[in-house]
């Protein structure tokens, strides 16, 4: 892991090894084998940060499963505009199904509640919310969250697939805001 990169204009440092992210992600796939096994759940992706998170994921899972893709972003540079785009891509039959939907990382929260409005329409049998990270402090909306990877700082991350401005996703490390 180097000791700094570089994204578009800012320095970013060390923060979460792949070596923790795979480790993590295992004890998590292990805890969805023991809660779903004979269930068939269906992962629902979020696009895009959410991809290398998803594909990991499913690696370590060995238990019947689906999964899909779907599309929605509220960020435009560091902060939150607090805009939510409509999910799209939402293709699956999901309906009487237990659905787990898969996020790189929950800050205000106002996303995933959006979404998870969106997801009652559909009328699925349950929904369970995994997230790589969640930015506990950073929260404005009470989310039943039910499989965390790592709390973190409320500090800008990237890395992973998550990204400043589409650039820094495909690192296999997560970095975040180096200090000036
Ligand atoms: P929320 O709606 O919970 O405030 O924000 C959720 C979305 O904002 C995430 O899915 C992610 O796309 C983006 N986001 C929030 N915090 C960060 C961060 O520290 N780094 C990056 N790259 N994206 C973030
Ligand atoms: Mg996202």
């Amino acid at each position: 892991m180097p000791d700094k990169i570089f994204v578009k204009d800012r320095y970013f440092s060390p923060f979460i090894t792949e070596e923790e992210i795979q480790s993590r992600i295992s004890e998590l796939a292990a805890q969805i084998r023991t809660d779903f096994a004979g269930i068939t759940p269906v992962f629902l992706g979020v696009l895009n940060g959410a991809f290398m998170f998803a594909a990991d994921l499913m690696k370590y899972l060995e238990i019947e499963c689906e999964i899909t893709f779907v599309k929605l972003a509220s960020y435009q540079g560091m902060s939150s505009t607090g805009a939510v785009k409509t999910a799209l891509g939402l293709e699956a039959n999901i309906e009487g199904r237990h659905v787990i939907v898969i996020e790189d990382i929950i800050d205000t929260g106002v996303t995933m509640k959006h979404f998870l409005k969106t997801l009652e329409a559909f009328k699925p049998a349950s929904v369970a919310i995994m997230t790589l990270l969640w930015k506990k402090e950073a929260m404005k909306h009470e989310l039943p969250i039910d499989y965390v990877g790592f709390e973190i700082p409320n500090k800008f991350v990237v890395g992973y697939g998550l990204d400043y401005d589409q650039i820094g996703r495909n690192w296999k490390d997560i970095y975040h805001l180096a200090e000036d």
